[in-house]
């Protein structure tokens, strides 16, 4: 359904933007991410200061909203990783572009990302997290593509399950645009 009107955030006619169709609202989003941030927060009490390690650059904006939201002791790890792949698909050959500032052995970590496609870039993560040493490694991810020929990965906090499109907004980018946008939608190609 292609989507009128004007961009509440940047003031601009969406067509501007090649927005096609917004699939979960700026309000719809946080609701989520503060029903996670609960559940963490229940979960982790005991294991408290955890370790929440954001893959970048997509997974900074949920990030920085759940963080907010987590009311027990944490800190904070970034990853960047490089994935051969097109601009729309993964490869599934991870890079590590930035590594972990942090030693990890013995520690309870949970993993953000903003988006599951095939599960292969979580699911290099998780086994290379244990390889370290970490105590426990749970995923939360915002979005879970029904893709198929997916990787199994046990996702523990997972937002929404959306069909297999191309997504941007939240943190999420198209050639590195439209990551400020406040909503995910779809973009026409
Ligand atoms: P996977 O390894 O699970 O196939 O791919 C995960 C990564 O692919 C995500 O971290 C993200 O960088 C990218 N990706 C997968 N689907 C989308 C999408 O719909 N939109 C955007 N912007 N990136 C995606």
């Amino acid at each position: 359904m292609p989507c009128h009107g004007t961009d509440p955030i940047l003031g601009a006619e969406l067509a501007d933007y090649e927005i096609e169709e917004i699939l979960f609202t700026e309000e719809q989003i946080q609701a989520k991410v503060t029903e996670l941030a609960r559940r963490i927060s229940e979960d982790y009490i005991d294991r408290a200061p955890f370790l929440l390690i954001g893959i970048l650059k997509g997974a900074f904006i949920f990030l920085a909203d759940l963080a907010r939201r987590i009311d027990i002791p944490m800190e904070f790890d970034f990853i960047s990783l490089s994935s051969y792949g097109s601009s729309t698909k993964t490869s599934g050959v991870v890079r590590i572009r930035k590594d972990l500032d942090s030693e990890i052995t013995g520690r309870h970590v949970v993993i953000v990302e903003d988006i599951i496609d095939t599960g292969l870039t979580l699911n290099y993560l998780q086994r290379n997290f244990a390889g370290r040493g970490a105590e426990s490694v749970e995923i939360c991810a915002l979005l879970n593509k029904r893709t198929e020929n997916k990787v199994h990965i046990p996702i523990k906090y997972e937002g929404f399950s959306i069909p297999d499109v191309f997504v941007v907004g939240y943190g999420l980018d198209f050639n590195e645009r439209y990551r400020n946008l406040p909503y995910i939608a779809t973009i026409k190609k």
